[in-house]
């Protein structure tokens, strides 16, 4: 288990409870990995601050952190992807961070955006937030805010769907055309990421993890850290947080490891 997710927003039935795990237990799973490169996966706030304190305990060069996006759906299609990754190509890990967003969408059905702030929803938006009834379609990929009686969508292709939600905001999407298997998730009792009573919350990848890794293997460049001398791609080094800077004089040859890996998922 050498890439560790620490997350508290999981698939329901949840296989721990919806908290962050308390530093000295992420102590103690660093320490049963502690011949290996290890890649923290966190969720922001607590999740990253509990992961960055267990690597300063155990005071290894070899534990990298990465902290994802805000948004529980998104976040959770991520960490499925780096989880399928071996050691050997956590060079790639950042870029697979921003390839697996770059193909993916996300929408919340929710019936109030007073609180949204991006994308930002015009003045009468935030009016109409405030009678009963209204909803609202957000698309955080196109930045918009549409009053709406619902929504629709076909995710019927889509290899990976992932939901949320609070309240009864689920009753409010119609017309949807679902995929086999959306993953339901669910987060801590309390702790919402939309600023509203009620919402639904939708991510979809357009891409399977097999086309995710093939591109990124192609087209990531990867670099030596000026540190820790591990060979790292995106703005840092996951290991140090030593900025990287890529040149496609210095690209790394493909790693063979992540071409044999993409047909587990084809
Ligand atoms: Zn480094």
């Amino acid at each position: 288990m050498p890439v560790i997710v620490v997350d508290p927003w999981q698939r329901t039935p949840p296989r721990h409870p919806h908290t962050v795990p308390p530093v000295e237990d992420l102590v103690g799973t660093l320490d049963a990995h502690r011949a290996e490169d290890t890649i923290l996966v966190c969720a922001p706030g607590d999740a990253a601050r509990h992961a960055r304190m267990a690597r300063a305990v155990v005071g290894r060069a070899n534990v990298g952190v990465l902290v994802l996006d805000p948004v529980p759906t998104r976040r959770w299609i991520v960490e499925q992807l780096l989880s399928m990754l071996p050691v050997d190509g956590y060079r790639y890990a950042s870029s697979i961070v921003d390839a697996t967003n770059a193909a993916m969408r996300t929408s919340v059905v929710t019936t109030s955006v007073a609180g949204f702030t991006a994308p930002r929803p015009r003045l009468a938006q935030h009016l109409r937030s405030w009678f009963p009834g209204a909803c609202f379609e957000v698309d955080l990929h196109a930045k918009t805010v549409r009053s709406s009686a619902g929504a629709s969508w076909d995710l019927r292709a889509m290899p990976l769907v992932a939901v949320a939600q609070r309240g009864n905001g689920r009753q409010k999407v119609t017309g949807v055309h679902w995929p086999a298997e959306p993953f339901t998730l669910e987060g801590p009792p309390g702790e919402s990421p939309w600023p509203a009573k009620s919402w639904f919350e939708v991510s979809a990848l357009s891409q399977t993890p097999h086309q995710i890794f093939e591109h990124v293997r192609w087209h990531a460049p990867t670099v030596t850290c000026s540190l820790c001398h591990r060979l790292t791609g995106g703005a840092e080094c996951i290991f140090c947080g030593v900025p990287v800077y890529a040149s496609p004089a210095v690209v790394a040859p493909a790693n063979p490891v992540i071409e044999q890996y993409g047909v587990v998922n084809a």
